[in-house]
């Protein structure tokens, strides 16, 4: 058993790990392999323009996470072509299917990818120019096997000319239109045996080589080698859905419609969730998983111990029916709370409109569970998880609950992925995430960016200023950006390319995105109107920053778009982080 997965980066145990059994098959299967190529791959995935081809890496690995075969893919988005560099299977591990199945998932890839045809090289199946006959029944059965998805040499050109004269076994350049039988111009081919050269062999072909083989491909449409070993043109076409491991880990929290505050006003209702799920599910971007339990360590970490016992003991002494409103708020004298617990939620609380409730403790609860269980995906080498919960989170401070939040969901998840390496909290809901900013105002390996409505009109009114930087070793780590009660979409969008600014400049290991569709049109609680199209950008935007990125559902309450603004927003994280 196996599964294929694309690794994106070193920044998690499992990759690392993953990366590590890569390199010693490429040593074990390709000895002539310059030894710096292979030390180089981890930074080849971290910076994949750095060499001109954006690198792509795959790996087989079975649920020991044991690697048992890969396949490096490079990407040449201005040339519109890719290029397979390896495909191998792990030290006696060949047969089995590992070298097909890669081969399939670097076809499917290729094909989402919009290229024009998958390249690489392959020995030749000519006994003129393989003189080892085991060696060169080896190089017939891999060109059987690639004919069988129509991939063939390219012909009537030189570039199998060996580089040093007298070289036994110069390789093929094969071509696979993925099933499209497509025809290519001379002067594309030209381009792409050019690229193919200098970006990948830039030590040992010299300018005179490279420009003797360019000019060999005379051909218009250039020629391809005429079936040798498959009679009839049974050709796969590559697949166009969505592959399984560049799916969104989906973590919703279905014990969410236990809470619902049935009082005018009260927008924060079950059926945001619903609308949100209905739409995401007839999209294919998304696999759901259940919730785990988590223990309440994970949100004493970010949470006051008190706080936290305070809002379990309350909730399990309000019967079933029952609602407790903050309504004395002993700001004065907090050394001295009231003895009655109801009394007391004042002095964890920062508005009197948030009421405290068996539903609602049970429903954060297991709010939090999810999002730990979504970062917990991302741990385990998803590129992509959503948190789809409710209540949300990002107002809930270190010691007070407020704004329809009580734990903060996004908090807790980031802290817990901040033992892994460092993240930066994107805050996009209407309004001010003061409960990230309170939690890690003097922490710098957690950096929060929120974008939002100034406080002057916008909750919570009183956090969210331009001058709140952190404090202490936090201080340059906390960004507020505040617009105004009325803006255009291209305010918008400059807003954010200053946030996404600083996330790179930080360049942490992880991005958590606190979601909030409250700043879309016809929102209750929002002023402005940001349309789908502009959400995809955003999410394209985001998607685009090459980090593992959680996402957290925060604010949002017109039932009406919630819907199409969650499927835009993910369309366009979708396509920016994999296209
Ligand atoms: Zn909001």
């Amino acid at each position: 058993m196996f599964r294929i997965r694309r690794i994106f980066d070193d920044g998690v145990p499992v990759n690392r790990n993953a990366i590590v059994q890569v390199q010693q098959i490429l040593r074990d299967q390709f000895p002539l392999t310059n030894r710096n190529d292979i030390e180089k791959l981890p930074e080849q995935l971290r910076n994949p323009m750095k060499y001109r081809f954006r690198s792509v890496l795959f790996v087989a690995d079975d649920l020991k996470r044991n690697v048992k075969g890969f396949a490096l893919l490079l990407h040449a988005p201005d040339l519109e072509f890719c290029y397979l560099d390896y495909i191998s299977a792990a030290k006696n591990m060949s047969g089995g299917g590992i070298g097909g199945a890669l081969y399939e998932r670097v076809r499917d890839e290729t094909s989402m990818l919009k290229s024009k045809g998958l390249f690489f090289e392959c020995l030749p199946d000519d006994p003129q120019l393989c003189k080892d006959p085991a060696v060169l029944k080896q190089n017939i059965s891999r060109l059987k096997f690639y004919e069988k998805y129509g991939a063939r040499p390219l012909i009537h050109t030189k570039y199998e000319t060996p580089v040093r004269p007298f070289q036994d076994n110069p390789p093929y350049l094969v071509v696979d239109t993925l099933g499209k039988n497509r025809k290519f111009r001379r002067d594309e081919i030209r381009g792409i045996v050019r690229a193919i050269l200098e970006r990948k062999y830039p030590d040992v072909c010299n300018k005179e080589y490279i420009q003797m083989v360019v000019d060999s491909i005379t051909d218009n449409p250039v020629q391809f080698r005429p079936f040798r070993y498959i009679t009839e043109e049974k050709i796969e076409p590559a697949k166009k859905s969505v592959p399984p491991d560049l799916k969104i880990a989906l973590v919703c929290n279905e014990r969410h419609v236990l809470h619902h505050v049935r009082e005018r006003g009260y927008v924060e209702s079950p059926v945001r969730v619903e609308n949100i799920l209905t739409a995401l599910r007839k999209t294919q971007l998304f696999t759901e998983f259940p919730a785990h339990l988590f223990p309440e360590e994970h949100i004493t970490a970010v949470h006051d111990p008190g706080f936290v016992r305070y809002l379990t003991a309350v909730s399990s002494l309000i019967p079933d029916d029952q609602s407790v409103y903050p309504y004395v708020f002993p700001i004065c004298n907090n050394a001295r709370p009231p003895k009655e617990l109801p009394m007391r939620a004042g002095c964890y609380c920062i508005y009197h409109f948030r009421p405290i409730n068996k539903s609602a403790y049970t429903a954060a609860r297991h709010a939090v569970n999810c999002a730990l269980t979504a970062a917990s995906k991302i741990l385990e080498g998803n590129y992509l998880a959503y948190a789809l919960v409710r209540p949300p989170g990002h107002h809930a401070e270190y010691k007070v609950f407020g704004g329809f939040c009580y734990f903060n969901s996004t908090a807790i998840a980031a802290h817990y992925l901040s033992e892994q390496g460092r993240v930066a909290i994107l805050d996009i809901d209407y309004h001010h995430g003061n409960g990230q900013q309170n939690i890690f105002y003097s922490r710098s390996d957690v950096l929060t960016v929120s974008i939002h409505g100034h406080p002057s009109f916008a909750y919570p009114f009183f956090s969210g200023f331009a001058e709140e930087v952190g404090e202490v070793s936090g201080r340059g780590y906390n960004v507020n950006i505040p617009l105004p009660e009325i803006i255009s979409t291209e305010q918008y969008i400059k807003a954010l390319e200053k946030a996404i600014k600083r996330i790179r400049r930080f360049n942490p290991q992880f991005l958590v995105v606190a979601l909030g569709f409250d700043t879309s049109r016809g929102d209750p609680t929002g002023t402005w109107s940001i349309d789908g199209k502009t959400f995809e950008k955003i999410g394209d935007m985001i998607g685009e920053l090459p980090y593992s990125t959680l996402v957290v559902q925060e604010g949002g309450y017109n039932t009406r778009t919630l819907g199409s603004d969650a499927v835009h927003f993910f369309t366009g994280l979708w396509k920016g982080s994999f296209l």
